[in-house]
């Protein structure tokens, strides 16, 4: 259900906006399915869309081919995944530094794709921390050696879980996060994902436009919501916590 006084702020902001910052989970897709209109909002916005979401396993290819197969068209050059802007950033910023990336196999062969250097040996300059779920125990005693001795630390995205098909917890980056920062409690990881401004910066990089010509949706105050603020990105929020029911209750607006 949506306001009409909502509705017309909604309207207004999705009428003007240059570019359309969108949350996957709870707002595309919950529990790997698309979400009531998400396939026509997304097509209703006509390039205007820009996927922003804290995912740090896919890469912008892997995540559209998931979404075609649920009926949701989006491009991979209009798609920000915190782990994949983790690499990117890294990429732009240190393309000489050797960096002991933690990550999923797909991610990290993106990062070399990127002209990212990788090693696995210690001491490197640079800590780059993704969900790797296949991590050994041995390759975080590695990466707590990589970081102890003075690596700066960069991290895909803050989440300590995000919810199983029945709402169990899945542990996430921030958990892994967590794990290293209680081994060397010193290190300060620079978080990419949300609600830190590393994701938005690129999403609106990727766009061309300035946060006041986008609008975020979102379905998380703390990480959507409170990141957007942080940038002066107007948002509007849906979901149980937000204003809006759902991506549906929008395409009268678009
Ligand atoms: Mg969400």
């Amino acid at each position: 259900m949506i306001l009409a006084e909502e509705r017309e702020r909604a309207g207004t902001l999705l009428g003007r906006a240059r570019a359309v910052l969108i949350d996957v989970d709870g707002v595309l897709v919950a529990g790997g399915l698309a979400l009531p209109g998400a396939g026509e909002f997304l097509r209703a916005l006509r390039g205007r869309d820009f996927i922003v979401s804290n995912n740090s396993t896919d890469t912008p290819k892997t995540m559209a081919e998931k979404f075609l197969r649920q009926g949701l068209p989006v491009e991979p050059r209009r798609v920000s995944l915190a782990g994949a802007v983790m690499v990117e950033t890294i990429a732009a910023e240190a393309p000489d530094e050797a960096t002991f990336l933690i990550a999923a196999p797909s991610l990290a062969a993106y990062a070399e794709a990127r002209g990212m250097r990788l090693t696995d040996e210690e001491p490197a300059p640079i800590l780059a921390l993704a969900r790797d779920t296949g991590l050994s125990y041995e390759r975080l005693h590695r990466a707590a050696r990589v970081l102890h001795g003075g690596a700066r630390w960069f991290v895909a995205n803050p989440d300590r879980t995000h919810p199983d098909a029945d709402g169990g917890p899945v542990p996430e980056t921030g958990a892994l996060m967590s794990a290293l920062a209680a081994c060397v409690p010193e290190a300060r990881p620079r978080i990419i994902g949300k609600p830190e401004p590393g994701i938005f910066l690129a999403a609106l990089a990727k766009a061309g436009v300035g946060p006041g010509e986008a609008v975020m949706i979102g379905d998380n105050p703390e990480t959507d919501g409170m990141g957007a603020d942080a940038l002066g990105i107007p948002k509007i929020m849906v979901g149980p916590r937000g204003t809006v029911g759902g991506v549906a209750d929008l395409l009268p607006c678009l």
